[in-house]
């Protein structure tokens, strides 16, 4: 991209620079690298409420909120407080902790789909386990996925739709053996017939299916009525598992999840991001005769060294204690709600073509004509590099959005009216230069 509104911090720009010496493409994680926007990607030196620092001391309203996390915003005293505790009394043990027990014990209550739950240390080894349980459980191998839905660099979800609507799925990654994704169905999200037919052809053969009950990760698109609800019958008739991947919808959307939203039970559930404060945490829970067949009470093996780490586990349980406080969701909805409108007023008034959708804390924005996005086409069609655009005049004006046009946005519990006007003043900036 050539617009020369480009902001650049020094500093950033020369770290980013000896990065690319000592890791590849200067990120640990490819969002990061600012390919979907281009320009340098930003170095942050910290974070406070809802309020990011970059390297060379400039203070951005920020909407990424971790990827998802930081519900409460940067550094919540209690979050901070819950460490600093655990961090005197040790790191981890390599064994079982009374905090894990109560952490299982809140999230159980809050999702009561969840039976029993273990943790992991990612949302992908969430995802993977779940599925590995699944295919255990029910002695089958196929898994159903939806078109632009990510569930974690798992292999076998590594998969593009092939030409056909009802096609297995091809690699979408140099690195999967094609024997892998010949195990996947994709099919398109929000598409109930397509659902049904696959089931009719090839129900007995399908493990599970794994579902974002409100895809975050090709920008917000929500489940169209019905579509939950079909899954839910499919999978009861055909004796396949479903999975709702709650890694970032869970204790997001709503205190019970996008679950508790569409009021459609799955029968495991994936968390991470929001559960961990911040910390490296993943979760996989459910129906207990499901959850019974892991190791060591069953035959579905699953491991791991730092698992129900003490720490993660004490970041995770302040967050699930402040956002059980009364009146937190509603506050965050209406909040989130708020900066929407603002920004749709905006946009009216300048006559750009953008639309929005949200679900509690979450947000998507699309520069497009389509009143309602739905499907992953429209999605694609949206004009990306209007987004571009948007996102480094936003970037100029202290707004830090996430860098890609197919990502959610996150609104926390630390943004306030002040916050919404700065986002807003500098989208009324941003949409006259457009
Ligand atoms: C982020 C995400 C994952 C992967 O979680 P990681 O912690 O990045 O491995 C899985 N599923 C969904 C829906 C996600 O948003």
């Amino acid at each position: 991209m050539t617009d020369s509104t480009h902001y650049e911090p020094k500093r950033s720009a020369e770290l980013f620079e000896e990065a690319q010496r000592y890791i590849p493409g200067g990120v640990n994680s490819p969002v990061r690298a600012f390919r979907g926007v281009g320009g340098t990607p930003l170095f942050f030196s910290g974070g406070q409420g809802a309020y990011l620092l970059d390297e060379d001391s400039n203070r951005y309203v920020d909407y990424v909120g971790a990827w998802g996390p930081l519900i409460l915003g940067h550094c919540h005293p209690a979050v901070i407080s819950a460490l600093q505790t655990q961090l005197s009394k040790g790191l981890g043990y390599g064994a079982s902790t009374a905090a894990e027990v109560e952490i299982a014990k809140t999230i159980c209550k809050l999702v009561p789909s969840i039976e029993k739950v273990r943790l992991v240390t990612s949302g992908t080894e969430a995802t993977m386990s779940a599925i590995r349980l699944a295919r255990g459980f029910t002695r089958r191998d196929k898994v159903v996925k939806f078109e632009g839905c990510y569930h974690g660099h798992v292999d076998g979800l590594l998969v593009k739709a092939g030409s056909g609507a009802l096609t297995l799925g091809e690699p979408d990654s140099l690195g999967v053996p094609r024997s892998y994704t010949d195990q996947t169905f994709v099919l398109p999200y929000n598409d109930i017939d397509a659902m049904k037919q696959l089931f009719a052809d090839h129900g007995g053969e399908i493990a599970c299916i794994i579902v974002e009950p409100v895809a975050g990760n090709m920008n917000l698109v929500p489940p169209v009525p019905g579509f939950l609800e079909t899954m839910r019958e499919l999978c009861t008739q055909y004796e396949s598992v479903l999975i709702f991947d709650e890694v970032m919808t869970g204790f997001r959307t709503a205190l019970g999840g996008a679950q508790s939203v569409y009021g459609v039970t799955p029968d495991l559930t994936t968390l991470g991001k929001v559960i961990g404060g911040g910390l490296p945490v993943g979760a996989f829970g459910g129906r207990a005769d499901i959850m019974n067949c892991i190791a060591p009470l069953g035959p579905v093996y699953q491991a791991g060294t730092l698992a129900g780490s003490p720490l993660a586990v004490a970041a995770g349980q302040a967050m699930l204690n402040e956002i059980q406080k009364p009146g937190f969701y509603e506050g965050l909805t209406q909040r989130t709600s708020q900066m929407l409108e603002g920004l749709q007023q905006r946009a009216d008034a300048a006559g750009i073509a953008f639309t929005t959708n949200q679900v509690g804390g979450m947000f998507g924005c699309f520069f497009t004509e389509e009143k309602a996005v739905t499907r992953f086409e429209q999605v694609m069609a949206c004009n990306v590099e209007r987004f571009k655009r948007y996102f480094h005049l936003m970037l100029d004006n202290n707004v830090y959005l996430a860098p890609s046009a197919f990502e959610a946005g996150f609104v926390s519990a630390a943004h306030g009216d002040d916050e919404i006007r700065l986002t807003l003043d500098a989208a009324e900036k941003a949409f006259a230069a457009l």
